[in-house]
């Protein structure tokens, strides 16, 4: 009976807010009431051609090992790491190592103070993080082999090209103009790309460094709510889409509880908060089929991009990051936050993403780190290619994801913060992999827990979902 009662409220507040709706459109007229920035600009992604990857050819390396015992050998004594003294300013991150030598980082001088200039006291190679793949390795073309040349530097990355004249995707696409692009190309060569050109990313960022979680010392008891009371919020904002304030309505009207909507926000940002790491960590069984979308999100007035990176078999939600931009180091992250949750790198690992080139350089900053896979783009509405038919079922799959998680953010009318989205996509991916029954499991959640299935209600599975969390939270601090 209870249930029916909020499903009748529901419908009907939704049937009022219809109504209030259109009467307001006919009292004051469409273009006021209708928010001028409901739709993002459609921006189309900047046509970039992404070339094959280069062949990349490992150099000779020293082995620091072999360097200190000749060192001992030579001169009676260890070579001494580098002493620093206590309050240095400059220190060298653990995480650096000799790119010639792999000397570590005890024996790295910082070179010129904060510019990232390092020398190795075993070989006395200079290098900085920025140039340290060309002292490891060269990059040649796929295509005719010779040694490519870097033709520019940009801040994440820098530009390298195939200056043959005799390579043969120049002769080809050389051969390949009309007449009267010939004539263009003589006046204008810029508007045309006829050479090979690769871009190594040199963003900060180390793939597959499974970090430890970061636990959070969240603390519910300052939540002057029931374990009850709070799993009906959750319910009502996240499963419902009830925005803060109609789900603080909701609670007073129906269920006599008095709670304003910021108390609503904090309650989301606690709880997800507690349920981050073990929505992160959790130690999913995954497939091999992988795909990803954008969708926009507003943010403090603004249009921010929400990546899901999801498992297309299971339906499990693997990433989620939120960014002003829908750039390639976002693209990567949500990549390498698939790729850790993996016991295993797959040997046929594919994700289906649409035609957005920064996948495609997305790959290559992988490939650049030894994690190769397969990136099948799906591009427009129609199939024109034999990839976009043959995987755009996967596609679909997750533009529902994103249809789904639409519905039930759309009421939030958007985010005050950065922050607030995170929490509010972090509860909706907690949710959709532990509590949402999915038509396409045979009406399974993704994640088959019986102590979660068993309880009747869904308040109840909120509270013991928060419980299964605290206790992971407690199992991780005692291990650590
Ligand atoms: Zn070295
Ligand atoms: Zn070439």
């Amino acid at each position: 009976m209870y249930p029916q009662i909020i499903t009748y409220l529901l419908t009907f507040i939704n049937y009022q807010e219809q109504l209030i709706r259109t009467l307001l459109t006919l009292l004051i007229g469409k273009s006021m009431f209708e928010k001028p920035t409901e739709q993002p600009v459609n921006k189309p992604y900047r046509k970039l051609q992404v070339d094959d990857l280069p062949v990349i050819e490992v150099l000779e390396q020293l082995d620091y090992r072999v360097l200190l015992s000749e060192y001992l050998e030579k001169n009676g004594k260890p070579l001494k790491p580098v002493q620093r003294r206590k309050n240095a300013k400059v220190s060298v991150p653990k995480s650096i190592n000799c790119p010639k030598c792999g000397a570590p980082s005890d024996y790295l001088y910082a070179n010129n103070g904060d510019k990232g200039q390092y020398q190795c006291k075993v070989c006395t190679e200079f290098f900085s993080e920025k140039n340290r793949f060309s002292k490891e390795a060269i990059l040649k073309c796929p295509h005719c082999s010779k040694t490519l040349e870097k033709i520019k530097e940009r801040k994440d990355f820098h530009v390298f090209k195939c200056k043959n004249n005799d390579c043969s995707y120049y002769q080809k696409k050389l051969n390949g103009m009309s007449s009267k692009e010939k004539k263009r190309f003589k006046k204008d060569p810029q508007a045309f790309k006829l050479r090979y050109i690769f871009r190594q990313f040199y963003i900060d960022f180390q793939p597959l460094s499974k970090e430890s979680p970061a636990l959070p010392a969240v603390d519910l008891s300052k939540i002057y709510a029931s374990p009850h009371t709070l799993g009906l919020i959750l319910t009502y904002h996240v499963n419902y889409g009830l925005s803060a304030r109609k789900t603080a309505a909701i609670m007073q009207d129906v269920h006599g509880v008095m709670i304003s909507h910021q108390t609503v926000l904090n309650y989301e940002n606690s709880v997800a908060l507690l349920l981050k790491p073990y929505v992160d960590h959790y130690p999913y069984e995954l497939s091999d089929q992988f795909c990803g979308d954008e969708t926009y999100i507003r943010v403090n007035g603004r249009w921010h991009y929400l990546f899901f990176f999801f498992d297309a078999v299971k339906k499990i939600i693997l990433s989620y990051p939120v960014s002003p931009n829908r750039d390639t180091a976002t693209a990567i992250r949500a990549i390498d936050e698939v790729l850790v949750k993996m016991k295993e790198i797959p040997e046929n690992l594919t994700f289906v993403v649409d035609g957005n080139p920064i996948y495609l350089l997305a790959q290559h900053f992988f490939a650049q780190h030894g994690i190769a896979f397969d990136v099948k783009q799906v591009i427009g509405l129609t199939n024109e290619d034999p990839v976009s038919t043959e995987y755009r079922p996967l596609k679909q799959i997750i533009e529902r994801l994103n249809r789904t998680f639409k519905g039930n953010y759309r009421s939030t009318h958007g985010f005050g913060s950065e922050h607030g989205s995170v929490s509010y996509v972090t509860l909706f991916t907690a949710y959709f992999n532990f509590l949402r029954p999915h038509a396409a499991l045979e009406g399974k959640v993704p994640v088959v827990n019986p102590e979660l299935n068993r309880l009747p209600t869904m308040p109840a599975r909120w509270t013991k979902l928060i419980s299964l969390a605290q206790q992971w939270i407690m199992e991780q601090q005692r291990t650590a």
